[in-house]
């Protein structure tokens, strides 16, 4: 098994040699790095020249802002109260100390002027593996970065935190490392159990001696018998349960046995209604993650967004001209695009709406470390492919921002008292959701961490 440490035992489900996008893990989870047993094998970290062109202002230290900030004139878009008011931000210490909606509201400290900007919460990414960017043209030509260089590199996207979904040994370190620091986003980490087993109390057991990771959530793959176990020792623990699906039987089993969310879509059938339902009656949560399901189709047909500079600041020229170039694509990303093509727009886009009329809350996680997934950059796209699936702007937003921290535990949002994270766009979001992307500043705990004037 490596160097790693694995967490637990888990098996590729339906695997069918001439069709890998139907097995268990739906190429997902970096294929051809899968262990003997299964388990999505992350590899070691090992050191890439940085490749970006933006600039990160934050020390590593954790030191809080020293000086008070005060931003004036900037629009809030408060995707709870679905409102745009213009405000005044009051920072001190790393906190907000006022919020006033008086344009004439005094300042202390530095002014910053966000005359014509408009301010949103924090990015969350709710599916990331950080290990970092496969290529469309073969393994040889991946980006591997780490969770901790992706903590950093994400921030440059305004994701201000991430569910890292492997439970890889260095995924802890790196989790820990950036929480103490003012130049990554937030890590928060699944630990990966199996749910098969016949014996609960070993199981409990199992899960007991787990804990010591100090996991931030339990990630399971259904189809096992033991969900409901785990998810009742996770309530204990105040942990919530995510289920990786390939099946809506899979998803149903897994509603029943009361875990917190499941995770992706069946891509052979639209949602049940009667499934939906039932997750909306249990308030079981929907991470849906189109992305991984959609953009690598998207782009190998020259999708637009492959033009949006802020990719091309995540991901670099390099491995940006490998997906422009999909004569090149190696077999594994044409079979990618097929599957997303016959899967994405005629079953999951459908699915999503039921979810909606449902009324089951859905998070923005797009499965970065898979094909045509990008670490920071997806999460906007996830944002724009549940838009265009059929939730509003203003849905989508809270999918990626106060939805996702409010199922982390994160605060971010502008509260008085409340950390001073947010981030400033050029456009309004709401006009069109893609505006996301169009990144003006980065604050997090009371310091701009990222500029677009900055100098590169
Ligand atoms: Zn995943």
């Amino acid at each position: 098994m490596g160097d790693g440490q694995l967490t637990a035992q888990g098996a590729p489900t339906n695997c069918d040699g001439a069709n890998v996008l139907n097995c268990g893990f739906r190429l997902r989870v970096h294929s051809g790095r899968f262990t003997i047993s299964g388990i999505p094998w992350v590899p070691r970290m090992k050191p890439s020249a940085c490749l970006f062109a933006f600039v990160l202002l934050a020390s590593a230290s954790m030191a809080r802002a020293e000086t008070a900030l005060c931003f004036r004139g900037g629009k809030f878009v408060d995707p709870e109260r679905k409102t745009i008011e213009s405000v005044v931000l009051q920072a001190r210490d790393g906190f907000l100390v006022s919020i006033s909606r008086d344009p004439a509201a005094p300042c202390e400290g530095t002014v910053i002027d966000l005359r014509h900007r408009y301010i949103v919460p924090g990015f969350i990414d709710t599916h990331v593996h950080g290990w970092g960017n496969p290529s469309p043209t073969g393994e040889s030509a991946d980006e591997e970065w780490g969770s901790l260089h992706t903590a950093k590199v994400a921030l440059g996207a305004g994701v201000v935190a991430f569910l890292d979904m492997a439970s890889e040994s260095d995924n802890w370190k790196a989790r820990d490392l950036a929480r103490n620091s003012n130049a990554h986003a937030r890590i928060f980490s699944a630990l990966m159990l199996s749910s098969h087993g016949s014996d609960a109390a070993t199981v409990r057991r199992s899960f007991r001696t787990q804990l010591e990771r100090k996991p931030d959530l339990i990630k399971l793959f259904a189809g096992g018998e033991m969900i409901g176990v785990l998810a009742d020792e996770a309530k204990k623990e105040k942990l919530k349960t995510v289920v990786h699906i390939s099946s809506w039987e899979d998803a149903d089993a897994a509603v029943r046995a009361g875990v917190s969310a499941i995770t992706h879509l069946e891509d052979e059938r639209v949602i049940p209604m009667a499934l939906a339902k039932q997750m909306a009656a249990r308030g079981t949560v929907a991470i849906p993650t189109l992305a991984v399901q959609c953009d690598m189709n998207e782009a190998g047909k020259g999708a637009a967004w492959l033009a949006d500079p802020l990719l091309e600041r995540m991901i670099g020229a390099a491995m940006l001209a490998r997906y422009r170039d999909s004569k090149a694509y190696s077999d594994k990303a044409k079979r990618t695009m097929r599957w997303q093509n016959a899967g994405c727009r005629p079953n999951d886009f459908p699915s999503i709406r039921i979810l909606k009329k449902a009324g089951v809350s859905i998070l923005a996680g797009s499965d970065t470390g898979n094909l045509g997934v990008f670490q920071g950059y997806s999460v906007h796209r996830e944002m724009a492919l549940l838009a265009e699936a059929g939730l509003t702007n203003w849905e989508a937003l809270q999918a990626g921002t106060t939805s996702a921290a409010r199922f982390l535990g994160y605060a971010v949002g502008l509260k008085v008292g409340a950390p001073a994270t947010f981030v400033v766009l050029e456009r309004n979001p709401i006009e069109n959701i893609r505006n996301t992307s169009a990144l003006s500043q980065v604050v997090l705990h009371g310091r701009v961490v990222w500029k677009a004037d900055a100098p590169r």
